[in-house]
């Protein structure tokens, strides 16, 4: 991508996120289609894995998705306006006193505490009406969720009072390593839970359980990286389609002398006469500072004119710096973009060297950027 920032978002010379919508509708359809019948849901949470909660969330709607899951109330609501008929869990369940809210809004909480439970059940006598809900049991991960001790005695409360929970889930820790052997047993008290549970339909499986087998599926699975183009399964080829392009533009380019240091600390000087481009992008736009350069340790990289080029020196706050010399008399112009990750350089392999993972990159994505929004139903998809 050599045309100019400029043309492109008028003054700004900041990054510029292009999300490539249909790439996110292809995702969607291609893990529908090995989802073995289950309901195949979106997961939304933290606007979208950084893509945008409105435009990502009406492109899987537009591809066949219903049932989506957001962390917050607040993104459900978010949701709720932009697709009126979509059914919309809220992963960190119920918040104390928000009951009617959800009500109002037709959120239906993941509850995954007994005190939760209660709340929601109170308003459902209160208003002579089962509102939707499901229930969440922790099989081993210990984050949120009903302990597996819980689930009789819950059992029997929701029994008598004659109410049905619309969905059972849990949550696997260690899904995107296969071989692990948590992954069996936390599948197995899943399964004891189901066991008490007949006939409600259940879910279990994140992106990772979805691609790594059909045990998993049950009746809804609920991807979320893979739906963006990220990493799901360790160690495997990843199948789905990027679609997030993060850029920055050069806005500075010059010659520095054998010896002389690059940027804060002066902790990378240049081995060789080289030239340097500077970039208007920083640790503020999501680029992380743990991708700097140093004499003792190499960063991260970028792509150029379909060539990599290392980063030098320490990324600051609005600005990084990269190492051109190796690109020749092909010298690129101010204005010019830079990949810092896209076709080139997946999100992973920019997060491996930020020293984590596709998830961070991608929801740190909160800089001054122009976002530009490719592939989407405007353009036929
Ligand atoms: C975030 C989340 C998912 C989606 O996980 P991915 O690894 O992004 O596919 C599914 N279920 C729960 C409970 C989650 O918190």
């Amino acid at each position: 991508m050599t045309e100019s920032h400029l043309s492109g978002s008028g003054l700004a010379l900041g990054g510029r996120l292009t999300v490539d919508l249909g790439a996110m509708a292809r995702n969607w359809k291609a893990l529908e289609k090995v989802s073995s019948g289950a309901l195949t849901a979106a997961v939304v949470k933290a606007d979208a894995y950084g893509t945008g909660l409105v435009p990502a969330s009406r492109t899987f709607f537009e591809a066949g998705a219903r049932f989506f899951f957001t962390a917050t109330a607040d993104e459900g609501i978010a949701l709720r306006r932009a697709l009126p008929e979509a059914h919309i869990f809220i992963l960190n369940g119920l918040y104390p006193g928000a009951a009617q809210l959800y009500v109002e809004e037709r959120l239906m909480p993941v509850l995954s505490s007994i005190p939760m439970i209660e709340e929601w059940l109170l308003l459902c006598i209160d208003r002579n009406e089962a509102f939707p809900a499901a229930l969440h049991f922790d099989t081993g991960m210990n984050r949120l969720g009903l302990r597996l001790n819980e689930a009789s005695i819950v059992k029997r409360q929701l029994d008598d009072l004659g109410f049905q929970p619309q969905m059972i889930m849990s949550h696997f820790a260690c899904a995107d390593q296969p071989q692990h052997e948590k992954n069996r047993a936390q599948l197995a008290l899943f399964q004891a839970v189901m066991q008490q549970f007949p006939g409600i339909p259940a879910s279990m499986a994140n992106s990772a359980g979805l691609m790594t087998g059909r045990e998993n599926h049950f009746q809804m699975v609920r991807p979320g990286i893979a739906l963006y183009g990220g990493r799901a399964v360790n160690g495997r080829r990843n199948p789905m389609y990027p679609a997030v392009t993060l850029e920055a533009p050069i806005l500075q380019i010059k010659d520095v002398r054998t010896g002389e240091s690059v940027g804060y600390g002066a902790t990378q000087t240049m081995p060789r006469d080289s030239r340097l481009a500077v970039l208007g992008l920083g640790y503020a736009d999501g680029l992380f500072r743990s991708l700097s350069s140093s004499n003792a340790r190499a960063g991260g990289k970028v792509a150029i004119r379909g060539r990599v080029v290392p980063i030098v020196g320490r990324v600051s706050m609005d600005l990084s710096v990269i190492d051109i010399t190796d690109l020749g008399p092909d010298v690129p112009v101010p204005g010019e973009m830079v990949e810092v990750f896209g076709r080139t350089i997946s999100v992973d392999d920019q997060a491996d060297a930020a020293g984590t993972i596709g998830y961070e990159l991608l929801t740190a994505m909160k800089g001054r950027y122009a976002r530009r929004y490719i592939g989407g139903p405007a353009e036929g998809i």
